[in-house]
């Protein structure tokens, strides 16, 4: 099947998947996810399933809240089947959290010649399953319980190794279930989560064009478009999610899958996560290195947004003079940034010193070189950042659904968040318009502001 851009509003999910399309963007893109549901009622589908891919040997993965809202309803139902049926529950005191424990678990609860895993659950059962998956070479299924992040159709599975979170590779599910009436009586906080990782992509999708306009970065208008679609779609019923309404729900579900379809397409997170997602990762270190637990993945990236979307119009309002700007670069000072970083990334400044050596973002004349071609090309710049809604209305937006918007509501200290506006490009080579601000030399001038006019 072909696959065109002008057609998107037409497509469902189930067009998206299994075998490649040669794009105008010049490769082929696919996705290994052969089957998705999102209906009401969709666990009752799970025996077809099975049998459509012959898979008669289950292990059934879930934790104590996902067994009882989904996993024991999915048992009663396979043990009238043909079906032979194992299962592990983990049971914690406080969360599950996806580490060598639990990965040890698993191993010793997995059957032998087991067919396919049948993962019940959100995040941490997804990214743990994905993972196994991964390595054990069995085939999983994904039963969704609540629509609150993007993971469910990636290749990554973020883990806790050795204490640290750490991004490893997996393979996404065969098949993905939503059942709709599982999905909207989700805890609000994860409906909120999965719609502010939605949110996330305006910003995330603006980041990648920067990214093509100033780095020549590979870049896909059709995954942008099918991203971007869903995206408005899910924006447009988002007033009814804290009524749990059955299609803002599934409108919500909906785009976090195309998201992880869209990043299966190219083959990296670009679709899915810039400079909001990279705030909320710097944020999420800073906590674990103090051992406390940050807001929900989702709740960050959508909080986020609204500080880069401010970027993006500050930056707007620019009339940058190129010999201003060269002057600012010069001014780099190079043992000032060494001394925040190890004092800021901690046990992984090394990591990051050696990505900014290797890729030399900072140097001056790779920095002069993105310089010439902002300046340059400053209308096209300005047009594509004015493509994101404005701050404001990603806080209504927020505000709306009861995400938090201010510093006090998400929980997070306000010296962590002035650092991640300035620091948190560090964590990557990819460019976003927190790159576009420092490149511009106004980047610490903007946390400043920020800090006086946001997080107060
Ligand atoms: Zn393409
Ligand atoms: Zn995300």
């Amino acid at each position: 099947m072909i696959l065109a851009r002008e057609n998107i509003s037409k497509y469902k999910i189930q067009d998206y998947l299994g075998r490649g399309f040669l794009c105008n963007c010049g490769r082929e893109h696919s996705v290994d996810i052969e089957k998705v549901v999102i209906e009401n009622g969709a666990i009752a589908k799970i025996p077809e399933i099975l049998i459509f891919f012959n898979f008669k040997k289950i292990f059934m993965v879930a934790d104590e809240n996902t067994y009882n809202v989904a996993g024991a309803g999915i048992e009663k139902i396979l043990r009238n089947g043909d079906f032979e049926l194992y299962k592990l529950v983990y049971i914690r005191e406080g969360n599950l959290v996806p580490d060598e424990k639990a990965m040890g678990e698993f191993i010793i609860n997995l059957p032998e010649t087991t067919d396919v895993i049948l993962a019940v659950g959100s995040g941490v059962i997804s990214d743990l399953c994905k993972f196994m998956s991964y390595k054990l070479k069995i085939p999983y299924i994904m039963v969704a319980t609540a629509p609150s992040m993007d993971g469910y159709a990636s290749t990554a599975a973020p883990l806790t190794i050795n204490g640290l979170k750490t991004t490893l590779s997996a393979t996404v599910p065969k098949a993905i279930i939503g059942d709709i009436d599982i999905l909207k009586n989700a805890p609000m906080d994860m409906i909120r989560a999965g719609f502010g990782d939605v949110i996330g992509k305006y910003s995330a999708i603006n980041d990648w064009k920067l990214g093509r306009l100033i780095n020549d970065e590979y870049y896909c208008e059709f995954v942008s478009d099918m991203v971007m679609y869903s995206v408005k779609k899910c924006v447009e019923t988002a007033d009814r999610l804290q009524k749990r309404d059955d299609s803002a729900i599934r409108n919500l579900m909906e785009c976090l899958l195309l998201t992880g379809i869209a990043m299966s397409y190219t083959g990296n997170s670009r679709p899915a996560s810039g400079s909001e997602h990279h705030l909320s990762h710097f944020i999420e270190m800073v906590y674990m290195f103090d051992g406390k637990e940050s807001p929900p993945h989702g709740i960050k990236v959508g909080f986020n947004t609204i500080a880069v979307n401010y970027i993006r119009e500050k930056i707007s309002e620019l009339n940058p003079d190129f010999s201003e700007v060269t002057k600012k670069a010069s001014e780099f000072d190079k043992n000032k940034w060494l001394e925040d970083v190890k004092r800021l990334f901690r046990v992984s400044a090394a990591e990051v010193i050696d990505l900014n050596e290797r890729e030399g973002i900072n140097s001056y004349d790779k920095r002069m070189k993105r310089v010439k071609r902002i300046i340059d090309r400053w209308n096209e710049i300005v047009e594509i950042l004015a493509e994101v809604p404005s701050y404001n209305e990603i806080r209504d937006i927020l505000r709306k659904i009861g995400a938090p918007v201010t510093l006090k509501e998400l929980g997070v200290d306000r010296e962590t968040v002035l650092n991640g506006l300035v620091y948190a490009k560090e964590i990557r080579n990819r460019y976003t318009v927190l790159q576009l601000a420092w490149d511009l030399g106004v980047l610490g001038d903007l946390a400043e502001e920020m800090g006086q006019k946001f997080y107060v």
